[in-house]
């Protein structure tokens, strides 16, 4: 995604791209709240490493867990609003191999979905897609096994891609959109630089970046705080 050979050598309408992009930039420092004078060139990034997990229906959560039955808090999570519940299912891929206690997350959603580390669905014997959260057209499914009940997920199991949560002014500071692909590079002794971290912009979001617990451990994440997100 280069720009050529003119990267902040033209002008636009007659004002230096460099300074437009200044006010950009400080318009967006000031919306944060922080400095413009260069001082604090950006938000703080928080990378967490998501273990596997479900999110449940109400539809799923009435047969797992019981009619009108509803999520509890277990902990609250560093998007507001999200929290990893007490209720754990059974999950369990053909010949009979399962993982017990996934944890459900919640709040529910329209629509149930369980994300795998490939090591998990390797060892379920499940051939689970790389996808963005939501996107679970023609993904596998499997037995799923509540307390109260089991069903059979037609679909829904998904290995998440690495993806950034971030507010608009987030945005407008790293000059990205919704859905554009950023760099994770983290330092340390396994670093690794990730190349296709999706960007997912909502009002409500804090600067976070989601791996999963096989990303984790291939970059040594808890070995490092030597990480920069690049556009
Ligand atoms: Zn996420």
């Amino acid at each position: 995604m280069g720009c050529g050979g003119s990267v902040f050598s033209g002008t636009t309408q007659g004002i230096d791209r460099s300074v437009v992009e200044q006010i950009v930039r400080q318009v967006a420092l000031e919306y944060l709240g922080r400095p413009a004078n260069g001082v604090s060139p950006a938000p703080e990034l928080t990378v967490l490493a998501s273990a596997r997990h479900m999110h449940i229906c109400r539809e799923d959560m009435d047969i797992l867990f019981g009619k009108g039955s509803e999520l509890t808090v277990y902990k609250d999570l560093y998007q507001v609003g999200n929290f990893a519940a007490n209720e754990k299912v059974t999950i369990i891929g053909p010949r009979s191999r399962l993982i017990s206690n996934l944890r459900i997350l919640g709040p529910m959603r329209k629509q149930s979905q369980i994300e795998l580390a490939f090591t998990d669905a390797i060892s379920l014997g499940i051939d689970a897609p790389v996808r963005l959260s939501g996107n679970i057209a023609d993904t596998p499914g499997a037995i799923i096994m509540g307390p109260k009940g089991s069903l059979e997920l037609k679909q829904g199991i998904i290995r998440a891609a690495i993806h950034v949560h971030m507010n608009p002014a987030e945005a407008a500071l790293f000059g990205v959109k919704q859905g554009d692909l950023m760099k994770l590079k983290v330092g340390g002794p396994a670093g690794i630089t990730f190349d296709k971290v999706h960007v997912r912009i909502d009002p409500t979001s804090r600067l976070n970046v989601h791996m999963d617990t096989d990303e984790a451990n291939a970059c040594g994440l808890h070995l490092t705080k030597d990480i920069e997100l690049i556009k």
